[in-house]
């Protein structure tokens, strides 16, 4: 891929972009870990002391991870960063709502896997893949944003947002929570006190231009990419389960829908009536009839629902 230009950095203010795109560069070629601790990056965004330190057991096969997952989403980071903001620490986990643990904690392991970038002013969350590849789905959170961090007993860590929302990151790497925990309660100290209430809410970002963007709208309105909807997702989901995770770009995860739906119809319409027609069996009765369409409503309704509230999480680029 290219390197992409920011027409819109500002080059009178410190971190100017050639020195960002050195610095990316070079992390782009660096191939240990333990390499960027050694000498300074002119330019570089991230403070690799404070990611790229870990006692104990496992810490080396976790910063192993760290360092493939910041190599992968660098390309977009560095587009999102403000100049002077600096990047503390990531990490990898699912964020899920409390609507999220009701229907969807099935879809969110492999629909809502994020990297957790935690930077001066916000938390970034950039939905990834299991390779760690990034994807189109970017929210972030002001640190102004957040009321309280909370850690629950079953090792995941909530967040209180002004706007009355709650989200629990989950399935985070364990040594990671104390560093998240005291790092976070203090962002959200100094935001506090700061008196900077702008933010109040999670914010989606357009996935081309990484600007804030509000609603649904079928372009983004600073650099025209055009969106994927909820409700097209939904609408589309309930005439083929598949179709809406399709357009959203999970195509594995659409692809076993499909394959879900089509043994469904199989088992439940099309054998019966081979057996009917072809081989002389005797008919399914009404009430065989009402139970499959009862089945197959129920799923085609579930699944467009769920999918409706996947496309809602955030903003996905549609295909032309
Ligand atoms: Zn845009």
């Amino acid at each position: 891929m290219g390197r992409h230009t920011n027409a819109s950095w500002p080059s009178s203010q410190g971190g100017s972009r050639p020195d960002i795109e050195y610095a990316s560069e070079t992390l782009r070629v660096t191939h240990r870990y333990e390499a960027l601790l050694e000498k300074e990056i002119r330019g570089s965004p991230y403070e690799f002391k404070t990611m790229f330190t870990a006692e104990g057991w496992g810490a080396h096969q976790r910063l192993l991870r760290r360092f493939k997952l910041l190599k992968a989403i660098d390309p977009r980071l560095i587009r999102m960063l403000r100049p002077d903001e600096r990047v503390h620490f990531i990490t990898h986990g699912t964020l899920v709502s409390a609507v999220d643990d009701f229907f969807t904690s099935w879809a969110a392991h492999f629909l809502d896997l994020r990297a957790m970038v935690f930077t001066s002013e916000r938390v970034f969350l950039i939905q990834i893949n299991t390779r760690s590849e990034p994807r189109d789905l970017v929210t972030q959170i002001a640190y102004s944003a957040v009321v309280a961090v909370v850690s629950s007993t079953d090792g995941s860590c909530r967040l209180a947002l002004r706007d009355g929302r709650k989200l629990h990151f989950r399935h985070m790497p364990r040594p990671d929570h104390k560093f998240l925990l005291d790092f976070l309660s203090n962002a959200v100290k100094r935001a506090g006190a700061d008196g900077d209430k702008a933010a109040t809410a999670e914010e989606k970002l357009c996935p081309k231009c990484f600007k804030v963007v509000k609603g649904f709208p079928a372009h983004c309105p600073e650099c025209n990419a055009l969106l994927t909807r909820p409700f097209v997702a939904g609408f589309r989901t309930f005439l083929f389960p598949g179709l809406g995770n399709w357009y959203l770009g999970n195509r594995g995860f659409a692809a076993g829908e499909m394959l879900f739906t089509t043994l469904l119809w199989l088992f439940l319409v099309i054998l019966p009536l081979i057996r009917l027609f072809l081989e002389g069996g005797p008919p399914p009765t009404r009430a065989y009839w009402i139970g499959t369409a009862s089945v197959l409503a129920f799923v085609y309704v579930g699944v467009a629902v769920v999918t409706h509230h996947i496309a809602r999480k955030g903003l996905h680029a549609a295909a032309p």
